[in-house]
């Protein structure tokens, strides 16, 4: 098959987030699987630069934008893999200091900026060669592509990825003229939503196919809960709904070939972690006395459960534990740690931005990673976690339920079993969905990777810290744990499999 992937992040080019890994990796995974695959992405501030035989194209693409038109020059470069990468050129958009915001706010003309690309990308597809027969776009910033193709007759089938339901790219309705779409596409079968333009609807409502992130995130977004207002628009287009779980890039995030940590091991040696964890905390200029570390490197966000850890970790570092948070975004959240770690010299360590390297070193030195997202599509750090033996503490939501298993000790006392927090949890279940959910939390046992915990609360990710606390005292315990964790396999040729069957269903429509 012939497939071109359009998106706003791509790894190690451009990436503040899961997206970039994901546009990153895929690609290239598909190509070793026989496609004909190639990307684009804007050519954002320092690109040029920065990526080895980048080169200008003589395709200069003119786009309208509603009364006016705007050019666009294509560049091309090669992406990991030897994916062939396109790149827009625009300055007055992408020739910014970051890809979507800066001082906590949006750009203002967000809109503008990716109606354009998204246009830009349809009209550059006309000219490949070999043609393309499918568009795979990703999120709200590509989400008017299968709005672009269809309003234009073009013969590509598209598929639409949505990597995070709760930024749709909604653009008031007097922006819907920069579109330059015919006015009934500014109706419900559209892009309208609710009197705006909404990018995340219509990549919902016009692709052939839809997929999200992993298979109980494309069940929740299907619920008031979780559906950010879109559930019922994705009730009616469920029969092309599929969820696929992300996979890692085992060539990037594998401690046994890890370029960015001080010593290497996998689950057969298990030493390199030791001096990972010696390394890690001299970097941050923490004590060792043994305790466990609890990481966590995470975009400050509300949905990333920020408040949750704010609102156990006093507790846990009293117990004596040491805590390490690599993180940007939020910031009274920034604040918020900064403070802690002034409070807590030598039991905590924290990094206000984004670094690559400290990533890996945080991931592989910590004995667990914190992750109480409210929600979360797939998360990849979790499963970066479990490779790097460092036991994933999660809420049980999205893809944090579909690649963690919960840990129980092996042999529970009797009297746990018919008074323990499960069986309580259950007896105080009031709904159908609570009692539900606390049978899936006790179904936890000894081959459990992690630790997952439900409702989203502040006692219930306590207990699952608390668990932890337990289990790493008993050494030969966890280390059984850790090796079982660091054998999951989530590599990317499973899920490029089940690609390649909606590409097939898309090309079928
Ligand atoms: P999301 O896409 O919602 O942010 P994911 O878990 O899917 O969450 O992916 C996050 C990616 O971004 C991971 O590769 C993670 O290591 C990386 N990341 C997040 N924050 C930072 C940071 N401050 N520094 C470096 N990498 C970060």
């Amino acid at each position: 098959m012939n497939i071109l992937f359009a998106a706003s992040e791509l790894s190690p080019y451009a990436k503040s987030g899961g997206l970039g890994d994901v546009i990153g990796a895929l690609p290239s995974v598909l190509k070793a699987r026989g496609h004909s695959v190639s990307a684009v992405i804007p050519l954002y501030r320092g690109l040029r630069e920065r990526i080895p035989g980048i080169r200008a194209t003589d395709l200069f693409l003119q786009i309208p934008m509603g009364k006016t038109v705007k050019e666009g020059r294509v560049w091309e470069a090669e992406a990991p893999g030897g994916v062939r990468l396109f790149l827009i050129e625009q300055e007055e958009y992408f020739n910014r200091a970051n890809f979507y915001g800066e001082n906590n706010a949006d750009y203002e003309d967000n809109s503008a900026r990716f109606f354009f690309f998204s246009k830009a990308v349809v009209e550059a597809a006309r000219y490949l060669e070999p043609a393309p027969e499918i568009l795979h776009v990703h999120d709200w910033q590509t989400g008017l592509v299968p709005a672009f193709v269809q309003a234009r007759g073009l013969p590509f089938k598209t598929v639409f990825t949505i990597h995070n339901l709760a930024y749709q790219g909604s653009f008031w309705g007097l922006d819907f003229p920069l579109t330059n779409l015919p006015d009934d596409a500014f109706t419900a079968q559209g892009v309208e939503f609710y009197g705006y333009v909404n990018c995340m609807k219509a990549g919902i409502v016009m692709a052939d196919q839809v997929t999200t992130v992993s298979p109980r995130y494309a069940q929740e977004i299907q619920t008031e809960i979780y559906g950010c207002w879109l559930d019922r628009v994705l009730q009616e287009q469920s029969h092309k709904l599929t969820g696929i779980l992300n996979g890692v890039d085992y060539g990037q995030w594998d401690p046994k070939t890890d370029i960015h940590l001080p010593a290497n091991y996998g689950p057969a040696s298990l030493g390199g972690k030791a001096a990972c964890r010696k390394a890690v905390l001299e970097a941050f200029r923490l004590r060792d006395d043994g305790a466990p570390i609890f990481g966590c490197v995470t975009r400050l966000a509300h949905q990333k459960g920020i408040h949750l850890i704010q609102e156990v970790i006093e507790g846990l570092l009293w117990q004596d534990i040491r805590f390490l948070l690599l993180g940007s975004g939020d910031p009274a959240a920034e604040h918020w740690f900064s403070s802690l770690a002034l409070r807590h010299p030598g039991k905590v360590g924290v990094w206000i931005g984004f670094s690559e390297e400290l990533s890996h070193r945080v991931t592989a030195g910590s004995d667990f990673f914190l992750m109480p997202s409210l929600y979360e599509p797939c998360g990849l750090t979790q499963m970066y976690s479990l490779r790097y033996g460092t036991l994933p503490i999660v809420h049980e939501t999205g893809g944090l339920a579909d690649s963690v298993r919960d840990y129980r000790p092996p042999a529970p006392k009797p009297e746990a079993k018919k008074g323990g927090k499960a069986s309580k949890a259950k007896s105080k279940a009031k709904t159908k969905a609570e009692i539900a959910e606390a049978a899936q939390v006790a179904k936890g046992g000894p081959d459990g990777t992690g630790f997952r915990f439900m409702p989203c609360t502040g006692q219930p990710f306590w207990d699952a810290c608390q668990r932890a606390r337990s289990l790493y005292a008993d050494k030969v315990e966890l280390n059984r744990v850790r090796k079982l964790a660091m054998k999951e396999d989530f590599s990317w040729d499973e899920s490029a499999k089940q690609y390649e069957v909606v590409y097939r269903r898309a090309l079928a429509s």
